[in-house]
């Protein structure tokens, strides 16, 4: 059972660069995959919250908190310099985004502080 989607609030033109995929992303429908997303969640009642495109979800650690200033697209294993956390890269995002749409949800009144 779930409460609400979060996603990155990404501009896909850049991502495609950064990738080197052209327009592929767009051609792919990436852009018509979140429209989709966020229709299905508000049908079923659900959440769709979009993060800050400024929330940097990749480079901040889920254990303590720490940001790093640099990472790049090749590391993907999420080294912390802090705390010594070790963990793949997409899921630390994808942690920080859970915790960020959790954030948001109190803030609204819809869980408990
Ligand atoms: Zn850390």
């Amino acid at each position: 059972d779930y409460q609400a989607v979060v996603v990155e609030d990404i501009d896909l033109r850049n991502l495609a660069q950064c990738l080197h995929l052209g327009k592929k992303l767009h051609d792919n429908g990436f852009g018509l995959f979140r429209t989709m997303l966020k229709y299905k969640c508000e049908r079923k009642g659900k959440y769709y919250i979009v993060a800050d495109k400024y929330f940097a979800s990749s480079k901040i650690c889920n254990c303590c908190g720490h940001k790093k200033d640099k990472l790049t697209l090749s590391e993907r294993i999420y080294r912390c310099t802090e705390c010594g956390t070790k963990t793949d890269r997409d899921y630390n995002a994808a942690l920080n985004l859970k915790q960020y749409g959790t954030h948001v949800l109190k803030e609204m009144g819809v869980l408990s502080a």
